[in-house]
């Protein structure tokens, strides 16, 4: 069977984004067609009472809010991993994904995070180790706590992945060393697609799954890139049996260029909002700004050119390139407010037709012109058929934090 899963998010305590509640989230999962989703920050001793007392046991390794509830949640964190490696000058710093399929063993994670002393304010605790030896030592013991945890480089090309460019790794062996085979998938993150990651030598071969890394219940963020995976049944095992084995079904991805870091350049807050500069697409990139005289933001673009081996032929991966509904049907009429009455009122239209959210990007399009057409503003229909048949750009693109903006052709 397929499972939809969004395996990246953060709670309320992550800062400033204020409660978010389960109820909602679940809610949003619903309407999305999201089956299972990570609870985000459960190292956070807040958080972990929080999900305990509200969660109930599903009994295979995911958690439902009610009996009846059809949303699963897994349990996850977000985890920072800073290491001193030799060839370098600066700590590297990459954010890490930690699945966990019971309270037990996240609690044993978190008296690990204690007996190594570790900062854990913002909901993703820091793992800060002196060398890559004792960073190595580190990952083995969370690993042996459960077989079945699960640890993954999150958005493993944007500045604060693994592979991104404040650390400017030659490759990912550099990291992980002799932990590297215990590393089968990595998220693709915002800013770049399975197409662009399958060009890179050692990761070519991982699983890419696709999450949302939201701080939010709201339509556009739940589920805004997210997995499906082949499963004999909805569990916790099942899900790392599908993620280790590359499983995969398809990719929801953002078109890359919608990501905040696709392009390199220094966007206009870095020169008081005067002005701004987005380098043209070249192999070799010159980084120092022509405004500020400043390095700017490399980008995932010219840092996959970096990085990529042209000899390898990648193997094939199915991805959607989708943009949250409710952004479509605000963008076709013209709204400034995505979560304004009128935008949700053609939204629950759409679902009444369709279920769920995923389903609609799914269908043919034909199906979606019979099931639409008349029900819906003329203008949002030709969007949706547009995005479906991927007629939409962003210009710009984004670049330097900036999301790209959108253009549907
Ligand atoms: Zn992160
Ligand atoms: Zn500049």
């Amino acid at each position: 069977m397929n499972l939809a899963v969004d395996l990246h998010s953060h709670s309320g305590y992550a800062g400033g984004v204020g409660t978010i509640l389960l109820e909602d989230i679940s809610r949003t999962m619903k309407m999305k067609g999201i089956d299972v989703f990570g609870t985000g920050d459960v190292l956070l001793p807040q958080r972990y009472r929080e999900l305990e007392n509200l969660l109930i046991d599903a009994g295979n390794g995911l958690f439902k809010l009610s009996v009846h509830d059809t949303s699963s949640f897994l349990l996850q964190t977000e985890v920072i991993l800073t290491v001193k490696l030799p060839s370098y000058k600066n700590k590297i710093v990459a954010h890490h994904i930690i699945l966990f399929p019971n309270f037990d063993a996240v609690k044993e994670c978190a008296h690990l995070m204690e007996v190594w002393k570790q900062k854990n304010t913002i909901g993703r605790p820091f793992i800060v180790s002196d060398n890559r030896e004792e960073m190595i030592l580190r990952l083995q013991e969370i690993s042996s706590i459960h077989p079945e945890i699960e640890i993954i480089p999150a958005h493993i090309m944007t500045p604060d992945g693994v592979m991104g460019c404040k650390n400017m790794l030659k490759d990912i062996e550099e990291f992980y060393g002799s932990f590297l085979p215990n590393i089968h998938a990595v998220e693709t993150g915002l800013s770049a697609d399975p197409e662009l990651l399958a060009q890179i030598p050692k990761i070519a071969d991982l699983t890419f799954i696709s999450n949302s890394d939201c701080h939010s219940s709201a339509l556009n963020r739940v589920g805004r890139e997210f997995t499906v995976l082949d499963v004999e049944k909805q569990s916790y095992s099942e899900i790392i049996n599908s993620i280790r084995k590359n499983k995969v079904v398809l990719t929801a991805e953002f078109n890359p260029a919608e990501g905040r870091y696709y392009r390199t350049g220094h966007a206009g807050k870095r020169h008081n909002n005067k002005e701004e500069f987005l380098i043209p697409s070249s192999e070799k990139v010159d980084l120092s700004c022509p405004i500020c005289s400043k390095k700017m933001t490399l980008g995932v673009y010219d840092r996959v050119h970096q990085l990529r081996d042209p000899s390898i032929i990648p193997r094939k991966r199915k991805a959607v390139h989708l943009i949250p509904l409710i952004e479509v049907i605000a963008y076709s009429l013209n709204l400034k407010s995505v979560t304004s009455y009128k935008v949700m009122k053609i939204y629950e239209e759409i679902i009444r037709h369709f279920n769920t959210e995923i389903r609609l990007w799914l269908a043919s399009e034909n199906n979606i012109n019979d099931a639409l057409e008349n029900q819906i503003p003329t203008a949002t229909l030709i969007a949706i058929l547009a995005v479906k048949a991927e007629r939409f750009e962003f210009a710009p693109p984004g670049y330097d934090g900036e999301y790209g903006k959108l253009v549907i052709k």
